[in-house]
């Protein structure tokens, strides 16, 4: 069975209490490897190298720290179909999805914070008091926490601007996931990057991550996973007064209108439901659908989710894999019995599969009202539920009507409409008759329950970096 060690200071270590953990196969349920489950002192190892590794890495001009994420770039595109065979393997992501989406947007990620690294610049104030300009400077040694749902798509979003900006990273998957973020350090190493800059830390995150929170020389957090822990970390770092940005869970609307482009834009809206599973933050698990339109839509959408092909996430026909673990699949099954609990007719699946794996069909729900806790809390499984409204104010309040706001779409051809919804719906990113549209120059988060702060674009940079005024009198 394949041992997945920590990366640090540009080697493999295994873990200082000797104590590794179980990695499932989600397809099959059976372990396929054993990643190390670190410790307090394992973070403790890692800042020591990633802070002797700061000054060198911190010094080097924007230049040459943009080529080294090039070249990590190189290195991960040469090997793009390991690392998409992997993530399926590892979280059960069709194979396709990792092959075409998720491990091209890791290359991207690396490439465009290579960008970002000769383009970022700061700002310079005269004609009031002096001159003033800004140093936006390194903040040492960072942390990064992200989740398993998309293992290192998420993993690259954090790491790359940290890097770019001159930190060195501290950085912690999902022990659920660890697999390509272990091959990304091995990677590393193999192309020479400076020992100490990426240091990679597995383990739980009671253990590990807090470890990483709390400690006293990283100087900040950036974390994506759900909002308990979300609000767990904001607790801890609040005390030691540490910079945090939260990207958390959602529970997104999808509004559809009766003079939308529904029938020609219907593979994207099961999509936006269900893609990897519904296991994505954006995904739209609400689908509010005006009610002049209800009875045609529920029935093409209904049709179309049924042809949506389940399977084994190395098959390259599958559309939909299984849950990532069997804690994540437990808790989805229970959402399901919840949704009949409070009255939910099921209007397709509602089931697991009968095979081994975590496996869950995608269902759609109807009859449950805003209220219902099946409509305000995140299920973040294959599971979707259908509300009529009658007009665009009632689309609103529902939309409108949970403690998330991550994400919205809005389905319709009428301009006013689209603008005025974007402008109410209290949520930090809107797509208008498209979903999961990204230009990673955008900023990215929720407000609400779905978090604090922004990423992406010279928002991450900001986050990464420290702006410290200089002010000159001129005489
Ligand atoms: P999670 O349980 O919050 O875990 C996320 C990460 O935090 C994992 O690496 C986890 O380690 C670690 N962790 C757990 N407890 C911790 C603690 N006390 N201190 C520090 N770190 C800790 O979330 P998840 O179940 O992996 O991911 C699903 C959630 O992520 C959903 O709510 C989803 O909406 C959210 N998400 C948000 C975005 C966004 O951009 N807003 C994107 C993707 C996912 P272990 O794996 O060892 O527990």
């Amino acid at each position: 069975m394949q041992q997945l060690s920590h990366w640090i200071d540009g080697l493999p270590q295994a873990p200082s209490g000797g104590e590794w953990l179980e990695v499932h196969d989600p397809a099959s349920g059976r372990p396929h490897a054993r990643v190390a489950s670190g410790t307090a002192q394992d973070v403790e190892t890692a800042v020591a190298a990633a802070s002797a590794a700061f000054p060198l890495w911190s010094g080097l001009a924007n230049d040459e720290r943009a080529r080294w994420l090039e070249r990590l770039a190189d290195a991960l595109e040469a090997k793009l179909d390991l690392f998409a065979q992997s993530e399926a393997r590892d979280g059960g992501k069709p194979i396709r999805l990792a092959r075409e989406v998720e491990i091209p947007r890791a290359i991207a990620n690396l490439r465009f914070f290579a960008h970002a690294a000769t383009q970022f610049a700061s700002e310079s104030h005269h004609g009031q008091a002096g001159l003033n300009y800004t140093l936006r400077q390194a903040l040492g040694v960072v942390g990064t926490i992200s989740p398993w749902n998309l293992p290192l798509y998420l993993f690259t979003w954090k790491i790359a601007p940290a890097l770019a900006a001159g930190n060195t990273v501290v950085a912690k998957p999902s022990e659920v996931t660890p697999l390509t973020a272990t091959m990304l350090g091995e990677l590393a190493a193999e192309i020479g990057f400076p020992a100490g800059v990426l240091n990679i830390v597995h383990g739980m995150g009671p253990e590990v991550g807090e470890a990483i929170v709390t400690h006293p020389a990283i100087r900040a957090i950036s974390f994506t996973g759900s909002t308990v822990v979300g609000k767990r970390i904001a607790g801890l770092a609040a005390p030691l007064l540490k910079k945090v940005s939260l990207e958390l869970g959602g529970k997104n609307a999808t509004l559809v209108f009766a003079d939308s482009d529904w029938q020609a834009q219907l593979d994207t809206l099961v999509r936006s439901a269900f893609q990897n599973s519904g296991q994505i933050c954006l995904c739209g698990s609400r689908i509010l659908v005006e009610r002049t339109i209800l009875v045609e839509f529920r029935e093409a959408f209904v049709d179309r989710v049924r042809t949506l092909r389940i399977g084994d996430p190395i098959d390259t026909d599958t559309e939909l894999g299984p849950l990532a673990s069997q804690t994540h699949f437990d808790k989805v099954m229970a959402a399901l019995q919840r949704a009949r609990d409070e009255g939910g007719q099921v209007l397709c699946g509602g089931n697991a599969l009968d095979r081994p794996g975590w496996f869950v069909e995608p269902t759609l729900l109807e009859g449950l009202g805003p209220d219902c806790a099946s409509n305000r809390e995140e299920i973040f499984g294959p599971v979707a539920t259908l509300q009529p409204f009658d007009d665009e104010d009632h689309a609103l309040r529902l939309a409108n009507a949970v403690d998330y706001g991550l994400a919205a779409s809005v389905w319709t051809r009428d301009l006013d409409r689209a603008h005025r919804l974007a402008a109410a719906l209290r949520v930090g990113i809107v797509w208008i008759n498209s979903w999961l549209m990204r230009d990673l120059r955008t900023p990215f988060g929720g407000v609400g329950q779905s978090g604090l702060g922004r990423e992406g674009g010279f928002e991450a940079m900001r986050f990464f970096t420290e702006p410290k005024n200089v002010g000159i009198a001129l005489r």
